[in-house]
């Protein structure tokens, strides 16, 4: 259920509200926007009298929100979110763009710190890397883990990019302590005891679509952490398994309007994983940039021919600096054709 609140409705009334309607046993979520304030309200709202709480001289007006996303829906939430990342406090979302960008896994010192030097020269924001990956055969190889973290940690280090990587394992939590973002991968997407640990941080976590699941369900799986207490989500779509095979998967890219339209969580595009293929990136990476996504997340090795996973989408670093010139100007001409804000 949504309150309105009158505008000019002094905070204290308001306070009063939301504490009457947590004595109720139900869970409130305050959005205060320049021209409207709103109450979410979550849990069994049947026990709320909706006449009753609509006819208080300091409301505007009730509405039953059917979706069963709540904490993730824009009727909550009507302004666009910001997650702020690591000390830096890095923004994503309403205008602030993510470029996220890095091997697929974590394979040398040498080779993070050489990439991670690169990425940051040609714009990136943060730095991505797998230490722990879901491989679809046991007999791949499954990342350095602890040791993929520390050097992660030692990228970080040498270059002040915020760190992104996978988790598999709640198990794992603690060795993600100094992890910037934490990322829960298409094949997680559903993992909801992972989910419900996750929700007990208050660390960013990039949360990929699941490769046969739909936005619903990954909106879902966002309200799964949001119900458990960490509202710092980014939405990644890294395209869905289709009947298409030249392509590794089929990019959704009407999921970044969708996602838009019914959530106030940033939303980034994952080129790399959805093409499968090198050279198919940099035109899907302005797309999305187009369609007014609020980041991306690309697969960057220093040599994609001997890299141990994931080489054939993974774009050496100069091409990687030419996708980020074109995607700033993609955006600034997105910008210029909205008329809209960009930060
Ligand atoms: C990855 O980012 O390397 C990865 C495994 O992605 P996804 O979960 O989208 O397949
Ligand atoms: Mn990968």
């Amino acid at each position: 259920m949504i309150i309105i609140v009158k505008s000019g409705t002094k905070e204290e009334r308001i306070r009063d509200l939301i504490r009457w309607i947590e004595a109720q046993g139900l869970k409130t979520h305050l959005s205060e926007g320049e021209y409207s304030t709103i109450i979410g309200v979550i849990g069994d709202t049947s026990k709320l009298d909706e006449n009753l709480v609509g006819g208080l001289d300091i409301v505007e007006g009730v509405k039953r929100v059917s979706e069963p996303f709540k904490s993730a829906n824009r009727k909550f939430h009507p302004l666009d979110s910001v997650i702020e990342v690591g000390e830096a406090k890095a923004k994503v979302g309403a205008g602030h763009f993510a470029m996220i960008a890095g091997p697929c896994s974590v394979e040398s010192e040498e080779q993070i710190i050489s990439v991670a030097k690169s990425v940051k020269a040609a714009g990136a924001t943060m730095l991505r890397g797998g230490a722990f990956k879901p491989r679809t055969s046991p007999y791949d190889f499954q990342g350095l883990k602890a040791d993929g973290i520390e050097l992660l940690l030692e990228a970080k280090r040498e270059t002040g990019l915020p760190i992104v990587t996978e988790i598999m394992n709640a198990n794992h939590l603690p060795l993600f302590e100094e992890v910037d973002v934490i990322q829960v991968g298409a094949r997680n997407m559903q993992n909801f005891e992972l989910l419900k640990e996750l929700g007990k941080t208050n660390k960013p976590i990039l949360i990929k679509r699941g490769l046969a699941n739909t936005i619903k369900e990954l909106l879902m799986s966002a309200e799964y952490i949001m119900a458990s207490g960490n509202e710092n989500i980014i939405l990644c779509e890294r395209g869905i398994r289709t009947f298409e095979t030249a392509t590794r998967n089929t990019l959704d890219l009407s999921a970044v309007p969708v996602l838009h339209e019914l959530s106030h969580l940033p939303v980034i595009v994952d080129p790399s994983h959805a093409t499968g293929v090198a050279r198919y990136v940099k035109p899907m990476a302005m797309a999305a940039a187009a369609c007014g996504a609020d980041g991306l997340i690309i697969e960057v090795h220093n040599d994609p021919a001997h890299a141990l996973c994931d080489g054939a989408q993974s774009l050496r670093p100069e091409q990687f600096a030419e996708l980020a010139q074109a995607v700033r100007t993609v955006r600034a001409a997105a910008l210029e054709a909205e008329g809209g804000k960009q930060a």
